[in-house]
């Protein structure tokens, strides 16, 4: 899997900072603009989140590219709808090897499971190249590709969204190669806006309990979530 920040707002907490300071002074953003500094901004952005006011932070937006993850992980992804996306289409790009499909650590580390696996996929493969063969088209010879097949896609989203989304898909309880994704997701745009995304992680980090009550795992501890999302 490979997951990068592509691009982002030019200046996103000086933006925010500048749009939140909108609403409490007669002049315009055009002005405010200019006397922010990055301390200041950021001083400005974690009084209004304080506040609850989270809208100031949708005027940044950041574009991810997610390649070499399972079509599995995209489901679940576009059900994110405060967002856009572009995916890699499987009318116009044949799936022509076994690289092109995503393992599970667990079925790797049982070789009756691996066997079992790499056996469907290979008869897959063979099966979906014969289709090609016989000239149905790539549209429908997919219809046999499994979860596993591998995709690319972009996602853009504003840092409102990305934050909703850390809550539910940095958690325990999502599966593990969209948690895997979306903490890289989190620890890249930390890194360029550590303001708009301080405290942002899984529900617990933010919040400080855990909603899921009865579906909440047993291995969740909450002290060393924190403590990893803190050092992300
Ligand atoms: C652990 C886990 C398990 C899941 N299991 C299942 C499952 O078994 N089956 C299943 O179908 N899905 C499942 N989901 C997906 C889940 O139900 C949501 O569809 C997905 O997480 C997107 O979240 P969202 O709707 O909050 O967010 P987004 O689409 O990102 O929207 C963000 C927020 O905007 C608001 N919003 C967006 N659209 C609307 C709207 N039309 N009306 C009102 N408010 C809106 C809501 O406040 C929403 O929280 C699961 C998710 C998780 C994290």
């Amino acid at each position: 899997m490979r997951v990068k920040l592509l691009s982002y707002t030019p200046n996103p907490e000086i933006l925010c900072a500048a749009a939140a300071l909108t609403s409490s002074r007669r002049r315009g953003a055009s002005e405010s603009i200019e006397e922010l500094d990055l301390e200041k901004a950021r001083r400005i952005i974690r009084r209004v989140l304080s506040y609850g006011h989270y809208s100031v932070i949708e005027h940044a937006s950041f574009t991810f590219s997610l390649e070499g993850v399972s079509r599995a992980l995209t489901h679940q992804l576009v059900r994110h709808r405060l967002a856009s996306y572009t995916q890699q289409s499987q009318r116009y790009v044949a799936y022509d090897t076994l690289e092109h499909y995503v393992v599970p650590e667990t079925i790797k580390q049982s070789e009756e499971a691996k066997k079992l696996f790499e056996e469907t996929l290979a008869k897959i493969s063979e099966t979906y190249q014969k289709l090609l063969e016989l000239n149905i088209p790539k549209e429908d010879a997919r219809f046999i590709l499994p979860n596993a097949a591998k995709t690319n896609i972009v996602v853009t989203m504003n840092a409102r969204e990305l934050r909703h989304f850390f809550n539910l898909r940095c958690c325990q309880r999502t599966q593990w190669e969209l948690r895997q994704a979306a903490t890289e997701m989190l620890r890249q745009v930390k890194r360029v806006a550590p303001a708009l995304f301080e405290n942002a992680g899984p529900y617990c980090v933010e919040f400080g309990y855990c909603p899921e009550g009865k579906m909440k795992p047993s291995t969740c501890n909450i002290a060393e979530i924190k403590e990893k999302f803190k050092n992300l």
